[in-house]
């Protein structure tokens, strides 16, 4: 019998979300800046009878355990392609905030397809891989890919970009925030508006390479922070206390509710982090680095 595989792969910061006016199939045009951070979920795919998914850690009550699950669903994408049967036990191990807009969910889906690929020995071409994962949502392909990348369609055609090291520090919130409720307060918001193609600055690509972060800090922007913002008012808040403590910038992390500081180094991340805590704003904190690697499996043991 196969020998269990745990993968571990990392959140996901936008350091730009260009979102341009909604496409006749609902979806957005993005220009995506993703930056993979040093925030993991660990998948662990073992043989079983049937397909099933247990969950740990401090949000695991909030995670579906049935078909809904982007794990389970990757699992049964997988199966079906190969022409085998879903035989698998998943056990995420939840460190990523759900449903805090650091594509937590699509992490899963990318570790357990990786995690199943490797169980079934099935060796699918990485391209393959990456079909599988646009399927499966538009956020998922770059958890399988991790460190730097622009998005473009609707987040899911990828192309790597260069970036320097970056300290960061996430505020998570009570409670998750849907996307699509967050891209249909966007679509209301923009009503008679003309929104522009959507675009990543050449200023920011350049300071996400170069390393600097006050370079870094002066470029970031979500543009679906002030939906956001109108259905969590309470955010902005957040954001005050995090530029207050010394960041250099904060900016809602994707849909939200999460919060995403950009700061100096690592030192400047635990007081950043501290001073989030007590000026209860926010229900916990975490520190990251980014870029960090893609899902990887672990070594055996
Ligand atoms: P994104 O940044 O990609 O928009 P998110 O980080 O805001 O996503 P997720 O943590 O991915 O949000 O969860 C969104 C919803 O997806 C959850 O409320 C949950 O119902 C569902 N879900 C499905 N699979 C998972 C999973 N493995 N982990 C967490 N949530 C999952």
């Amino acid at each position: 019998m196969s020998r269990p595989v745990t993968v571990r792969v990392p959140a996901k910061v936008n350091v730009r979300l260009a979102v341009g006016a909604a496409r006749p199939d609902g979806f957005h045009d993005l220009a995506n800046v993703f930056l993979a951070v040093s925030l993991y979920d660990e998948v662990t795919a073992a043989p079983a009878d049937g397909l099933t998914v247990t969950c740990e850690g401090p949000d695991a009550d909030q995670v579906p355990l049935d078909r809904g699950n982007l794990a389970a669903r990757a699992a049964e994408i997988l199966a079906k392609r190969s022409g085998i049967l879903p035989a698998v036990h998943l056990h995420i191990d939840k460190r990523i905030p759900v449903a805090g807009g650091m594509a937590g969910g699509s992490a899963d889906g990318a570790a357990a397809l990786l995690a199943c690929d490797a169980l079934w020995g099935l060796d699918t071409p990485r391209a393959e891989l990456l079909d599988i994962c646009a399927e499966l949502g538009s956020d998922v392909p770059f958890s399988l890919v991790g460190g730097a990348a622009l998005g473009t369609g609707r987040g899911e055609i990828l192309t790597p970009v260069p970036a320097g090291t970056f300290h960061w520090v996430f505020a998570v919130a009570d409670g998750g925030l849907s996307t699509p409720a967050v891209f249909r307060e966007f679509d209301r918001l923009a009503e008679g508006r003309d929104i522009p193609a959507p675009e990543a600055s050449p200023a920011l690509l350049d300071a996400l390479a170069s390393g600097d972060p006050d370079a870094l800090a002066a470029t970031l922007a979500n543009d679906l922070q002030p939906a956001a913002l109108s259905l969590r008012p309470r955010l902005a808040d957040t954001l005050a206390a995090g530029t207050r403590a010394g960041a250099l910038a904060g900016l809602v992390s994707g849909s939200g509710p999460t919060t995403a500081f950009l700061v100096r180094d690592a030192e400047s991340a635990a007081r950043v982090a501290a001073a989030l805590e007590a000026s209860g704003t926010c229900r916990t904190t975490r520190v990251a680095t980014s870029p960090a690697p893609g899902a990887t499996a672990l070594p055996e043991g």
